[in-house]
């Protein structure tokens, strides 16, 4: 891709999202605070909040007296611009989620989907039929919704090979589905998801380079470096779960061996336990989050041995895997999300912290921090939600969006 020259207006719009990211933390902010916030300029403040004003985007909440009597104004995101639906289209559910346009849940719902079952007609249907239920409980009306993001899984997971975004052929597929949809929509994929939850709600309003890894069935990185969402030529930057952590390793779904998902998806996490103790229960529990669940109640001492050794190693592979990215993007900080993140992650980020300090290069990880990330609920959801809201402010034209335009 070309480098592109950064323009008066490419600043400007993000001056806009850096005040709109500053809002939507703060709740409320006075246009002082605001600037102090972003540290822009008073009258840069003045001209972003004007605009945002115009555009029905933001709205003014209050009056309050100041100190010397004059009365400050309040700003605050207009939840009733509209309606914004998030979309998460995974391999046993699709769930869509609706936001009002200050990005507060409203309500949302879930079809279940059978994972044997993915031609793209079939996925099409239940993104559809999840919307609409949504809307409906939601008590929002088409007319209503100022955008749709839809989150589908892309890269080396398992449905490129038959469903919505096979490479040759993804316009086709996406085209049907806007038909379908009806409505002004923007397709990503999970882990741009994430990291975008995490720039507008969770650490990554305070850091510039970092990472989000996903722990799920499948895993994965969000890297946002330098400010900005690493997407690569395809869209595809981030699958770290299918980067190399044992020569020869443990098969992997994707046909590889020795993925790092492999080691600390979930299913692997239970194959290292079988591989240390057969015979334990828990090693026979078929459901991956049932089993995710199961082990971290079972970490409370005083626990069996053998689960302790499987943190024990788990944290190790993990440490070892984010040592690796370390030393690619030396990032400031490393959020880990996702249900296994929310079961074990207290339990694995102290080990996990050792490792990367003993094998990231140099000081590389001597500032890092490695935490469990504060966005709860569906961040894939949430963070397709506002790539749909950045995507309409683009097409106000009131930001430039960061989302690539093709798609
Ligand atoms: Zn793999």
């Amino acid at each position: 891709m070309a480098v592109t020259r950064r323009t008066s207006r490419d600043i400007r719009s993000e001056s806009r999202l850096d005040v709109l990211h500053a809002l939507l933390a703060a709740g409320e902010a006075s246009r002082g605070d605001l600037a102090a916030e972003t540290g822009l300029s008073n009258a840069t403040v003045a001209t972003v909040v004007s605009d945002l004003l115009e555009g029905g985007i933001v709205t003014e909440a209050r009056r309050t007296g100041g100190r010397i009597g004059r009365p400050t104004t309040t700003l605050r995101l207009n939840g009733n611009r509209g309606r914004i639906v998030g979309v998460d289209v995974a391999e046993t559910y699709v769930r869509a989620t609706v936001f009002d346009s200050a990005l507060d849940e409203l309500a949302s719902a879930e079809v279940a989907t059978d994972e044997h079952h993915d031609e793209y007609d079939y996925v099409i249907d239940g993104i559809v039929r999840a919307l609409d239920a949504s809307l409906e409980n939601a008590h929002a009306d088409r007319d209503d919704v100022l955008g749709v993001g839809i989150s589908l899984p892309g890269g080396m997971q398992r449905w490129t090979e038959v469903s919505v975004v096979v490479p040759n052929a993804p316009w086709l597929h996406v085209d049907r589905l806007r038909e379908r949809i009806g409505l002004p929509m923007v397709v990503d994929n999970p882990l741009k998801a994430i990291a975008t939850a995490e720039l507008w709600f969770g650490a990554g309003r305070r850091h510039k380079s970092m990472i989000t890894v996903n722990l799920g069935t499948g895993v994965g990185a969000g890297i946002v470096l330098e400010g900005t969402i690493l997407r690569g030529a395809q869209n595809g930057a981030g699958e770290w779960g299918h980067s190399l952590l044992a020569l020869d390793g443990r098969g992997c779904r994707c046909g590889r061996k020795g993925c790092v998902e492999a080691y600390v998806g979930a299913a692997g996490i239970q194959q290292t336990l079988a591989a240390i103790a057969p015979e334990h229960p828990l090693a026979s529990v078929p459901m991956q989050r049932e089993f995710i669940g199961a082990l971290a109640a079972a970490l409370e001492p005083p626990a069996h041995p053998a689960l302790t050794e499987t943190l024990e190693l788990t944290a190790r592979y993990l440490g070892s895997a984010i040592a690796d990215l370390c030393a690619i993007v030396n990032p400031e900080m490393i959020t880990l999300t996702g249900w296994t993140a929310w079961a074990l992650g207290d339990h694995l980020i102290p080990a996990v912290r050792r490792r990367v300090l003993e094998e990231a290069p140099g000081d590389s990880a001597a500032d890092l921090a490695i935490e469990v990330s504060t966005v709860r609920g569906n961040s894939v959801a949430t963070g397709i939600a506002t790539i749909a809201l950045e995507r309409f402010l683009g097409d106000v034209g009131l930001v430039t969006t960061r989302v690539p335009t093709a798609i």
